[in-house]
């Protein structure tokens, strides 16, 4: 069933664990999350790039959307990362309203100011924002943040941040990492203990990609009520096709696309069980 995002974050707070959300580019993207979260009796989230948008348009929008209305467990639509008024103009047209309005990359006042004009824009057709203070650092679809350029979210900054946008969701910098990280993951769990107290609203964290369980439970436990994840089930994706090539006989290209769906499932499958949605859909 499609369930909007507050919901979604709502009933993981209140239940201990956090929902996956699975960036999407295709079908077969959209039916390995659908399928992982039936079998594992887990909610889940479908996200959409800017750049997913721009390739699939208001088409995938309503894939996701009929495939979310279709499934047996709550499933969220939500759109990633959209740092153009434009892009989420777009996302609202085609029937998409939970988003994340990122502004991160602007001089503080700024995200302030932009971030609470697309919370505006936004509430007004019953949709909700996620945002981010802070600054990530790796590569997403072509977009990489440098490290010198990454800044990590100030829990005193962040209360005034949420109390002035009105923001439904904080997506938090911790030492997370966008794409593969460098040697063991470091997150500053000090600091996601003080933006927990600081602020009300559930809290995010992007680059789960490669996170240990530990540091996942750790940040569940300190209020992190959603999970992005993308690399590893693209890297799923691309490995199942580049198989499929190899193979001494040429691919059917049904078997090729059910090759893959599988292969992304069982990645997406291992993280409903590793945030402890699984059994809670
Ligand atoms: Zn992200």
């Amino acid at each position: 069933m499609l369930t909007s995002t507050v919901a979604l974050l709502r009933a993981a707070g209140e239940g201990g664990y956090a929902v996956g959300a699975f960036n999407i580019y295709n079908l077969e993207g959209v039916r390995a999350v659908v399928a992982a979260a039936e079998a594992e009796h887990s909610p889940a989230m479908l996200q959409l790039l800017p750049t997913a948008l721009k390739h699939g348009g208001p088409p995938l929008v309503a894939l996701c959307l009929v495939a979310a209305r279709a499934a047996a467990v709550p499933i969220g639509v939500h759109l990633d990362h959209s740092a153009s008024a434009d892009d989420i103009r777009a996302a609202l047209a085609a029937g998409l309203a939970p988003i994340m309005a990122d502004g991160s990359h602007l001089p503080y006042a700024d995200n302030v100011a932009f971030t609470h004009q697309m919370v505006t824009m936004v509430h007004e057709q019953g949709g909700t924002v996620e945002a981010e203070l802070g600054r990530l650092t790796g590569t997403e679809d072509g977009l990489t943040i440098p490290e010198y350029e990454a800044r990590l979210t100030d829990p005193d900054q962040a209360a005034d941040f949420v109390g002035q946008t009105r923001i439904d969701a904080l997506a938090v910098c911790i030492g997370n990492v966008h794409g593969r990280y460098h040697g063991e993951p470091r997150l500053d769990f000090e600091r996601l203990n003080a933006i927990r107290k600081a602020v009300s609203v559930p809290l995010v964290l992007h680059g789960a990609s490669g996170l240990p369980e530990a540091m996942v439970r750790r940040a569940i436990e300190l209020g992190v009520c959603k999970f992005n994840v993308n690399t590893e089930v693209r890297a799923a994706f691309v490995g199942a096709l580049r198989q499929g090539f190899g193979a001494p006989k040429p691919p059917d290209l049904l078997e090729l696309m059910q090759g893959a769906v599988v292969a992304m499932q069982l990645v997406v499958s291992a993280k409903l069980h590793l945030f402890g949605s699984a059994g809670k859909g």
